[in-house]
């Protein structure tokens, strides 16, 4: 065995991030333990699109059949104009090897954290890290025994308490704010709608149970409030929709209550580790959510940390493997849906031009949509490791 097989593993954060890693991590035989500022496990109270490339990785770890039961298939994204509510173009997400799905939050994290533990990983909820000491592995928490590990995981998120001991990159606020809500008693077509409004856009999908995940986002120059979210009262994000299309004020008009998120990012940085102290998922590369990709990058994240553990021949060599790995991969992603900032947001000519286009790929090479993101969600980390699987000959993941 190298010496990197069976590490003493600290994972700081069970989000989706930290306990998908733990549940890779503790089947390729780590002894695991994840540490939870929370009092118990939980998620914000909305949806989530698991994408293909998110999905190859839990198929791989025999996740499917249990995700299809708190999930709907989706079956196309349809951009809509916002203002007349026409229909721009369907694009196919079905027919591709792993599916595209939508589902609750919370409904991943509780079927994440029963495979973490079941693969032997420990969860400790209501323990806050404060700080580490990459070099030896110690992490220190506000309250209680320091404990000792080989290998410590940052993955607490776009406020990590760990990452500024590996960058000095600051989370800084992008320009655009995002409400969230869910919508009971709403029956929809298994399709990611996207209504683009000058400067603005709506993203709506059905979750299991009749009821509709919304994300309404706008370019805004400031972030005044102290904090990242705060309650909204739903008649300002109705004002700010006041020329939307009729089926989208409707939509609008349902919502009781919702947030509103000031959306942060900061660049990916060179490093990814020092010491015993590794990043992963938001704390290592958040994104705009334009995409639905944080998550997905978080689950590829802990799949390729715990191959490339298995690969290298020591600690810092693996961490090197796995940033190394990671970098090109979800700086092109982040990219990507920062371009779609742009991309849902035109206004005047440049708003019609960007629509004819639309429409025309679908009507003339309705494929083109799946072969341009084929490079997101047609990759599939376990198995894009040829030089890898050469070296091992095996993988205990599977
Ligand atoms: P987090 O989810 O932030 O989890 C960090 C965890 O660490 C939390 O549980 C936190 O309580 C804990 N923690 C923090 N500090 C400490 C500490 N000091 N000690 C111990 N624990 C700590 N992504 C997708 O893939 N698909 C989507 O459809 C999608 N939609 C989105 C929509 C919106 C509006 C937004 C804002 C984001 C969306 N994302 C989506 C992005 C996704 O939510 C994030 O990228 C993802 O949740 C990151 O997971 P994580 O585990 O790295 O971090």
């Amino acid at each position: 065995a190298s010496t990197t097989s069976r590490l003493a593993i600290a994972i700081a954060g069970a989000g989706i991030g930290g306990l998908s890693a733990g549940l890779c991590l503790a089947r390729a035989g780590h002894r695991v333990e994840i540490f939870e500022r929370a009092p118990a496990l939980r998620e914000i109270g909305a949806g989530l699109q698991i994408t293909p490339n998110g999905a190859a990785v839990f198929e791989r770890l025999g996740l499917g059949p249990a995700l299809d039961k708190v999930a709907i298939r989706a079956r196309a994204v349809r951009p809509t104009d916002g203002r007349s509510g026409r229909g721009i173009a369907r694009f196919a997400l079905d027919g591709g090897p792993y599916p595209y799905r939508f589902l609750h939050r919370a409904a991943l994290i509780d079927l994440l954290a029963d495979a973490a533990r079941d693969a032997g990983a420990r969860i400790v909820t209501g323990q806050a890290v404060r700080a580490a000491r990459p070099e030896t592995g110690d992490l220190i928490f506000e309250t209680g025994e320091p404990t000792r590990h080989e290998l410590i995981l940052a993955a607490d998120g776009l406020r990590s308490v760990l990452r500024p001991l590996i960058t000095d990159e600051a989370a800084r606020f992008t320009g655009q704010v995002a409400w969230r809500a869910v919508l009971n008693g709403v029956e929809a077509a298994p399709e990611a709608r996207i209504w683009m409004l000058p400067g603005r856009h709506v993203v709506t999908y059905p979750l299991p149970g009749g009821r509709l995940n919304l994300v309404a986002v706008r370019e805004q120059s400031g972030w005044a409030p102290e904090g990242w979210d705060h309650a909204e009262d739903p008649a300002r994000l109705r004002a700010v929709f006041a020329d939307a299309a009729p089926e989208l004020r409707a939509l609008l008009d349902r919502i009781e209550a919702t947030r509103l998120w000031g959306l942060f990012r900061h660049e990916v940085p060179e490093r990814w580790h020092v010491g015993r102290l590794a990043l992963l998922g938001d704390a290592a590369h958040p994104t705009l959510p334009f995409l639905a990709q944080g998550a997905n990058l978080a689950i590829e994240d802990g799949w390729v940390l715990a191959r490339a553990l298995e690969a290298a021949p020591d600690l810092d060599a693996a961490l090197g493997l796995y940033a190394q790995r990671r970098g090109p991969r979800v700086r092109r992603a982040i990219a990507a849906a920062q371009a779609n900032a742009r991309n849902y947001h035109f206004s005047g000519v440049s708003r019609r031009i960007a629509h004819l286009a639309l429409g025309a790929i679908d009507r003339v090479a309705p494929g083109r949509f799946t072969a341009r993101m084929d490079w997101l969600h047609g990759h599939d980390v376990t198995r894009n490791w040829p030089a890898i699987a050469r070296m091992t000959g095996h993988s205990s993941l599977e």
